[in-house]
């Protein structure tokens, strides 16, 4: 899920990016005629550039292409520009500032390897443009001396280099903040257990995995009578509390088990490849440690009632299995709290 929330972010800075393009050739070609004389090649390179990335922008945008579309349409562009280049002087040329944009472009639209890429064209674009100089057109009629070319060329170089580096820490900043971001979405921000949605999340994953030889067991928590508490405590120790049960429950499970606060004073267990069996001893454990301890500076006793259920071989989904354990909570709830039951099927 949070994969395609990237590919439509990088698809839609990908438009952006050629909307852009399209935009500045457009310019290029009904503007600039206006204010200076340009020389009709440009006119003609920069119409075949303009058409090219109109077709361009369609096939992006009707989803032509998927996997590739970032890592193609960087890698067009930036050839777009190098014919343009060519005959406006080379590495002398006023374009040749845009360069080192290109790779930090790259590095945030599509990736390390797109910015590697497009790092070593444009480099490799600059070194033959230095070698071959005397070869290359300036319509602009400008004449540069072999030192200032190979000058800049050095300066054009460092820079993209430099541009390469800084387009990857962005990018690391950048995914560093997105997996926080998207942690805390997961995460009750009281008990620091996985929320609602982290639960739903690990469970959907762990039901897919499981077989009729690993079976998920999951278990429903509530702590009995918890509304006294709050009642006569007030709210603060009830969250205190709520949060000492949520340490002794954690610190009770194995390393694969998955614990997530579901609601006020419930919370579930996922337990992977573990039959209703252990579950049950599990559970047996969890109740007696919550029993045994006391809650807050004023030692209040706390007990907790537990439904156990397993995944079943066919079409459980996440819904149905916390529904059968929640129907086996509510029996142990009727026998008297502070038990663990198993639900019938
Ligand atoms: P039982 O489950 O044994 O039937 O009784 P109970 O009193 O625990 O009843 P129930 O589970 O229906 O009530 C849950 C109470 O938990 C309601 C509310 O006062 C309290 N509660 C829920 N969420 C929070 C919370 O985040 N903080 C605090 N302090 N209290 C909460
Ligand atoms: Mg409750
Ligand atoms: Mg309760």
């Amino acid at each position: 899920m949070h994969q395609t929330k990237q590919n439509q972010l990088n698809h839609m800075l990908t438009l952006r990016i050629v909307e852009l393009t399209i935009i500045t050739l457009i310019c290029a070609i009904f503007i600039r005629p206006l204010l200076s004389e340009v020389h009709s090649y440009f006119f003609w390179i920069e119409l075949i550039d303009l058409s090219l990335a109109t077709i361009f922008y369609f096939v992006i945008r009707a989803g032509f292409l998927d996997k590739w579309k970032v890592t193609i349409s960087l890698i067009s562009s930036n050839l777009l520009i190098l014919p343009l280049l060519a005959i406006s002087g080379g590495v002398n040329s006023p374009l040749a500032f845009f360069l080192p944009l290109m790779p930090i472009m790259a590095a945030l639209i599509g990736g390390r390897i797109e910015s590697l890429v497009i790092g070593i064209i444009l480099i490799s674009a600059i070194v033959l443009a230095t070698i071959f100089g005397n070869v290359i057109m300036d319509l602009n009629d400008h004449v540069y001396s072999n030192e200032k070319t190979i000058s800049r060329s050095f300066w054009l170089i460092i820079t993209i280099v430099f541009s390469m580096f800084f387009g990857r820490f962005f990018l690391q900043k950048f995914t560093e903040l997105t997996d926080q971001l998207k942690d805390e979405n997961l995460q009750d921000p009281l008990t620091n257990l996985l929320n609602r949605r982290g639960l739903s999340y690990h469970l959907e994953k762990e039901l897919n995995k499981a077989d009729i030889n690993s079976p998920v067991a999951l278990l429903l928590i509530d702590i009995d009578y918890f509304k006294n508490i709050n009642d006569v405590y007030g709210h603060d120790i009830g969250d205190l509390c709520l949060t000492e049960v949520a340490v002794i429950l954690k610190a009770a499970l194995r390393k694969n088990d998955i614990i997530a606060r579901f609601g006020g004073e419930e919370f579930i267990i996922i337990l992977p490849n573990t039959p209703k069996t252990e579950a049950i001893t599990i559970a047996e454990v969890l109740r007696n440690k919550v029993s045994q301890e006391t809650y807050s500076e004023f030692k209040l006793p706390l007990t907790i009632t537990l439904g156990v259920t397993e995944s079943k071989r066919e079409n459980d989904t996440t819904l149905k299995i916390i529904k059968r354990a929640d129907k086996a909570l509510y029996k142990g709830k009727d026998k008297g709290r502070n038990r663990v039951e198993i639900s019938e099927n």
